[in-house]
């Protein structure tokens, strides 16, 4: 069979990973990368010798050394599908700009409103309503994790009502723009968009979040209270989370008491830009009152949704085996 063709448009902290991701994959093939300025990251794709096509920038490329491929609507011609991980909102204009009048295929990322697509998507809730879309959502890296747990907790239990507070990280790493430096800066919206978010995947849980920002940049944190419709049982539970694609159960046994132990936990595994695509939950903070189920996790934000685009990828051109491409594309980027 031939390769998918994958064209990426936007090559910062999301794209760069995603488009690594597709170089592991066997059915597919990253045909090339949008330049939209030049820097550092064209840079260290020229020399990985991915091809970058410009919009209008060529000159600003040619005067740093680096000759283009070509124009980004060549680039998207020649793609059977498109991954868009512009700034949020940009994505929208580029479905209408280039995406539909081409008649090309293309996943969004969680930036973008629900609307921009036809289905928001994580694999291993929702794979078989992204089979032959034209166009998919990978929703946030906060919604992909809590809907990851929240899906593992409501097959075994039940859900009621779920209430989930997300410790947000101020910034990515990289990111010199965005703060909180010094301050704890709560969502003075109520829901946060959060919850909304994961009823576009997990569509009956009734679930109300609440958000604030932090200074750092390592990781999310949620606090979660699901009332069941039966009584969990801690045991059972971790035992169904240990068990759950994508999610990594981790222990202060291990000494891993903070983000910052998960990461450096990541770099040590020898991942790829000390990258923890699991959502982590920590083993001595799940516990259960009546009906009522607590427990904390967190969430990297920079490569949690690096798995569900390319599961994306291969449901929106119709592959219909979930578990097959969860599994493929696990084996590929290294989760157990
Ligand atoms: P980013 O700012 O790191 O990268 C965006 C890239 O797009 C940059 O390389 C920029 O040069 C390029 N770009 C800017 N305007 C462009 C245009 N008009 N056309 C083509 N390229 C353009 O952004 P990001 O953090 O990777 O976020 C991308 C999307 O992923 C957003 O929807 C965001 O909400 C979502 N997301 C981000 C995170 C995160 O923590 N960073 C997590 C999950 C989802």
């Amino acid at each position: 069979m031939d390769r998918i063709k994958v064209a990426l448009n936007g090559f910062g902290t999301i794209g760069k990973r995603v488009a690594d991701a597709v170089r592991l994959q066997k059915d597919m093939e990253l045909i090339g990368i949008t330049g939209h300025s030049y820097n550092f990251r064209m840079e260290a794709a020229n020399d990985r010798g991915i091809p970058i096509y410009t919009f209008n920038g060529e000159n600003d490329f040619k005067a740093n050394g680096i000759t283009p491929a070509g124009k980004v609507d060549q680039l998207f011609q020649e793609a059977d599908i498109i991954v868009d991980a512009t700034p949020k909102k940009v994505g929208k204009d580029n479905k209408e700009k280039y995406y539909v009048p081409m008649k090309k295929k293309a996943i969004f990322q969680g930036g973008e409103k629900a609307a921009t697509a036809e289905v928001s998507f994580v694999a291993q809730c929702n794979f078989k309503e992204a089979v032959n879309k034209n166009y998919v959502r990978v929703v946030s890296c906060n919604t992909t994790g809590l809907c990851r747990a929240l899906k593992a907790v409501d097959d075994l239990y039940g859900l009621e009502l779920v209430h989930a507070t997300m410790v947000r990280r101020g910034a990515d790493p990289g990111d010199i723009d965005h703060g909180p430096i010094n301050a704890i800066v709560p969502v003075l919206e109520l829901p946060s968009h959060h919850g909304p978010d994961v009823q576009t995947v997990l569509h009956n849980v009734n679930i109300f979040t609440t958000a604030m920002s932090v200074s750092t940049t390592l990781m999310h944190c949620h606090s979660i209270h699901a009332e069941c419709k039966k009584t969990p049982d801690v045991a059972e539970l971790v035992k169904r989370f240990k068990e759950t694609t994508r999610i990594r159960m981790v222990r202060t046994a291990e000494q891993v008491n903070s983000t910052a132990e998960i990461i450096e936990l990541a770099r040590d595994m020898g991942r790829i830009r000390g990258d923890m695509p699991e959502l982590c939950l920590w083993e001595e903070a799940v516990g259960v009152v009546g009906k009522n189920l607590f427990y904390l996790q967190a969430v990297h934000q920079e490569s949690i949704v690096v798995p569900e685009n390319i599961d994306a990828i291969r449901a929106a051109m119709g592959f219909t085996d979930a578990q097959k491409s969860i599994d493929t594309t696990n084996k590929s980027i290294g989760i157990r």
